[in-house]
C-alpha cells in the first residue's frame, strides 16, 4: 500500500481575473476563457510539513504529494519518476555558473511526462475515463502512457507532419493515435469538438488545471537542488509556456512556505524561434496577450506553438521578474546543438539547445553577463530527433594505410 499524505488543496482561481473555482470538480478552462490556478492552503502546509523531509523521499516530482491537487495515492500513477540531473557547462564556460537541466532522463523522454502525469492522475480522481489532446509530439507519447498505466483511454490527434516517432511511440504506448491533415490549432478544434460531443475529455495545454501543478516540480526540485536558492537567470524553451507559468508558481509558493534560503528569484526569459515567435513580439511591444503567428515554422516542435491560452501568465512572469523574451534562429539552434553535443557530450534536443543559443546571443548582446548563474532547460532527450548523418564508408579488406 502506498502512503496517503496531507493535502492542502483548497480551490482553483482563474488565472486572469482571480474568481473562484471549487476543487474536487472537473474543470476546463475558467469562465473568462483562460487558464486555472490551483490553490493550497500554504499556512497550514508551512506549520505541518517539512522541507527536508520531502526532499528526502524518492519518487521524482511525485515527492511533491503535499504541494500537489491529488488525493488518493490509489491515482498516483508511477513509471519510475527521477529528479533529472543539473549538468554543468564547464568545458564551454569554465569558470562560470551554467547550468542544463536535463529532462530528457524523464519517461517518455520528456518533462511532459511531469505535465501529464498529474493531468492524468486528476482525471482518474475526478471519475474521467477517456482523455484527448492534438499534440505536435512528446505530449501524446506522455498522455499514452500514463493513461495505460492507470487504466484509462486515449486518443491523440497530430499533423500529419509530426515526426514518425512521436506518432509510433504515442500509438505502442497504447494510444488512439490520428495524422490529420490541418495544423495543431485545427486538430484542437477538432479535439473540443469531440469533447463537446462527450466522446472524451480535453487535455489540451492549459485548457485544464493540472499540468501546470506537474510542471510546477521543475520549480521546486531546482530550488531543492541548488540548496533551497535559486539561479540568477532561466532560460525557457516557450510553447505553450506551462513549464514557465509553473515555475513561477513553485517559486511563489516556496516563499509563501518559508522554505527559501535565498529569496533572490531568477529572472525569467522565454526562448522562441524566430519562426514562430508569438510571445517575443508581445514583450516587444509591451503588450500583455499575445497575437496569433501566422505561418509558423521552425524544427523545433515543442515550441512551434502559434497561439498559446497561457499568454498573457508568460509575459506577466517574464516581466514581473525582470527577465525577457528572445528569438533565435533554427540556425542558431542547429549550431548550438551541434557545439554542446561536441563539446560537452550533451546532446539536447533543439528547443534544449535553443536555450543554449539564446543565452550566448544574451552575453553578445549584454542583456546576461557570464557572472550569472545560468540553468538552460533541455526538455526532451536529443535521441528523439533527426540527427545529421554520419559514419564515412570503411572497406575492411583495405586494412590499415
Ligand atoms: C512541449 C515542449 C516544449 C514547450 O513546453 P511548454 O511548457 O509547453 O512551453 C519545449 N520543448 C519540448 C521538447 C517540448 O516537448
Amino acid at each position: 500500500m502506498l502512503k496517503q499524505y496531507a493535502n492542502f488543496l483548497t480551490h482553483l482561481e482563474c488565472g486572469l481575473t482571480g474568481e473562484r473555482h471549487e476543487a474536487g470538480l472537473v474543470h476546463g478552462l475558467s469562465n473568462a476563457g483562460k487558464p486555472l490556478l490551483a490553490r493550497y492552503d500554504l499556512a497550514a502546509m508551512k506549520a505541518k510539513v517539512d522541507r527536508d523531509q520531502v526532499w528526502a523521499r524518492d519518487g521524482g516530482f511525485w515527492k511533491w504529494r503535499e504541494l500537489l491537487p491529488v488525493v488518493d495515492t490509489n491515482n498516483v500513477c508511477e513509471l519510475g519518476e527521477v529528479d533529472t540531473p543539473l549538468i554543468q557547462l564547464n568545458r564551454l564556460h569554465k569558470g562560470s555558473q551554467v547550468w542544463v537541466k536535463d529532462e530528457g532522463r524523464l519517461p517518455t523522454g520528456s518533462f511532459k511526462a511531469r505535465g501529464l502525469a498529474l493531468a492524468v492522475a486528476m482525471a482518474k480522481e475526478l471519475g474521467l475515463s477517456h482523455l484527448a489532446m492534438p499534440t505536435n509530439g512528446n505530449a501524446g507519447s506522455a498522455l499514452a502512457a500514463y493513461a495505460s498505466r492507470i487504466g484509462m483511454q486515449s486518443t491523440v490527434v497530430c499533423p500529419d507532419d509530426t515526426p514518425s516517432i512521436n506518432i509510433e511511440e504515442t500509438a505502442l504506448q497504447g494510444a488512439e493515435v490520428f495524422k490529420a491533415n490541418g495544423l495543431i490549432n485545427a486538430c484542437g478544434a477538432w479535439v473540443k469538438a469531440g469533447a463537446e460531443q462527450g466522446k472524451w475529455f480535453d487535455l489540451s495545454t492549459l485548457k485544464e488545471p493540472y499540468r501546470i501543478e506537474g510542471k510546477k516540480t521543475m520549480g521546486l526540485e531546482l530550488a531543492a537542488q541548488m540548496g533551497w536558492a535559486l539561479p540568477d537567470v532561466i532560460f525557457y524553451p516557450t510553447g505553450g509556456g506551462t513549464g514557465l507559468i509553473g515555475m513561477c508558481k513553485a517559486f511563489d509558493e516556496l516563499l509563501a512556505l518559508g522554505w527559501l534560503e535565498k529569496t533572490d528569484l531568477p529572472r525569467m526569459i522565454a526562448v522562441q524561434s524566430t519562426g514562430c515567435a508569438p510571445i517575443v513580439r508581445a514583450y516587444e511591444r509591451g503588450e500583455r496577450f499575445a497575437e496569433v503567428w501566422q505561418d509558423a515554422h521552425t524544427f523545433a516542435a515543442g515550441i512551434r506553438v502559434p497561439a498559446a491560452v497561457g499568454d498573457f501568465l508568460i509575459l506577466d512572469g517574464v516581466r514581473d521578474s525582470a527577465g525577457f523574451a528572445i528569438a533565435v534562429t533554427d540556425e542558431a539552434i542547429e549550431q548550438a546543438r551541434v557545439q554542446v553535443a561536441r563539446e560537452e557530450g550533451l546532446l539536447l534536443c533543439p528547443e534544449g539547445a535553443a536555450t543554449y543559443a539564446a543565452y550566448t546571443q544574451s552575453i553578445a548582446d549584454g542583456t546576461v553577463t557570464s557572472q550569472e548563474s545560468v540553468v538552460l532547460f533541455n526538455c526532451a532527450t536529443g535521441l528523439k530527433y533527426p540527427m545529421p548523418s554520419a559514419g564515412a564508408a570503411l572497406d575492411l579488406e583495405q586494412g590499415h594505410a
